[in-house]
């Protein structure tokens, strides 16, 4: 490299705000470009659903084309969309969210999780998490100008965070709490009486409590408790959810957040003057999804189960033992046998045995020893995968 490359390297690195300089590049999106350029990988890697669109959610995008549905929305979307949105959570978990200064739709629970959080945090405000946690949402925060506070949680304690736990690291400068069950990368739900002494210590330290609920719908055997519907808990909740996951729309980018008048306006103020408003043809896809997609996604849900089953009880067949993930659709099991980090482990299988799984660091320090599997793919490629990794696994297992 010449000395005046090198030179117009560090000058335009001196432009970047020290903000984008503490966040690293996703940790999911950095390995995983490394496999568009192999052949023959299976990917238990990205978070996606292996299904297409049901068609009639499709169909209803395509219709709405048709008769020029290509204008832009109100900022807050379309009042249909948010009307089916609020019956829609009415019946799951019996909360009244007006349509009109409640709820905003959102380009995907990825924009949700900005908007909150530039939304509330002030410069050094800090946020407590779970560890290991969705990698977003530590960005989130340190680009809204706060502090992430992580909590160690533990396979041990089936990578619940405890009230306790939380209470023990709140400061003067905590604003709220970040937790997204069923969770993103372990799998885990939390029981109700976790989650009410968590809304106990909220309510007592007068904390927001933002809920990612974007795998509402894919849990397997348990309930899912919405946090806004433990006592007192709608007004101090902001709750985050979406379409990608339950109705396999990851590509139709709309999400929502509900909650009180003041968060909602602040949070609208940010998203019209960014986004103005999400995709129209999306939003179309959404109120399709709300009215008539339960079946549908009640069948992926059931297969999603039949696909669980099949994938721990393999990987722990293996000697990569691993919680029983009740929720979402990840497996996350430890590597600590094989004596290798994360990342080498991940680096390896991919090199020698061509799966993609992601390193469990990814998503924060508690997460080294473990790696992320997405069982959102066919019985036959899990099956392949597991018997790649039982092959890999015997030949590094620590003597
Ligand atoms: N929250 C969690 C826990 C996720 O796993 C994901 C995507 O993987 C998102 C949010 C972002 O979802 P969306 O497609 O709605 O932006």
């Amino acid at each position: 490299m010449s000395i005046s490359s090198r030179n117009k390297q560090r000058t335009y690195r001196s432009f970047l705000s020290s903000r984008v300089g503490q966040i690293s590049p996703s940790g999911i999106r950095k390995f995983f470009d490394l496999l568009s350029s192999m052949e023959g990988v299976i990917s238990l890697g990205v978070g996606e659903p292996d299904f297409s669109t049901p068609w009639h959610i499709s169909e209803a995008a395509i219709h709405s084309l048709e008769r020029g549905y290509t204008m832009y929305t109100s900022n807050l979307g379309m009042p249909e969309l948010r009307q089916e949105l609020s019956r829609y959570l009415r019946n799951s978990y019996n909360l009244e969210y007006d349509p009109n200064g409640e709820l905003l739709i959102t380009v995907g629970v990825s924009e949700a999780l900005d908007l909150v959080t530039r939304a509330i945090i002030d410069r050094g405000d800090e946020v407590i998490m779970p560890d290991p946690h969705y990698v977003s949402y530590d960005a989130c925060v340190i680009l809204a100008g706060g502090q992430p506070v992580k909590v160690p949680t533990s396979q041990e304690d089936n990578f619940e965070i405890s009230a306790a736990e939380i209470e023990a690291h709140i400061t003067d400068k905590t604003k709220a709490i970040l937790i997204g069950y069923p969770a993103n990368p372990t799998g885990a739900v939390m029981p109700r009486d976790t989650l009410s002494q968590i809304a106990e210590v909220a309510r007592r330290r007068h904390l927001l409590v933002i809920s990612d609920e974007i795998y509402a719908k894919l849990v397997y055997g348990v309930e899912h408790i919405c946090f806004a519907t433990l006592p007192d808990m709608k007004e101090n909740t902001i709750l985050l959810g979406g379409f990608s996951k339950a109705y396999a729309m990851t590509g139709w980018r709309i999400g929502y957040a509900a909650a009180t008048r003041e968060i909602i306006a602040a949070m609208t103020k940010i998203h019209q003057y960014t986004i103005m408003s999400a995709s129209t043809m999306g939003q179309v896809a959404a109120i399709e999804a709300l009215k008539s997609g339960e079946n549908s996604a009640a069948e992926m849900v059931e297969d999603y189960n039949r696909r669980r089953l099949v994938m721990v009880k393999g990987l722990n067949d293996i000697g990569l033992s691993c919680f029983e993930p009740k929720g979402a659709f990840y497996a996350f099991p430890s590597i600590k046998t094989t004596g290798m980090t994360s990342e080498e482990f991940a680096e390896k299988l991919l090199g020698e045995e061509k799966v993609a799984v992601v390193p469990g660091n990814a998503f924060g320090k508690c997460g080294e020893g473990y790696v992320r599997c997405c069982y959102a793919t066919s019985l036959a490629d899990i099956e392949e995968a597991l018997s790649r990794m039982k092959r890999f696994v015997s030949k590094h297992r620590l003597a």
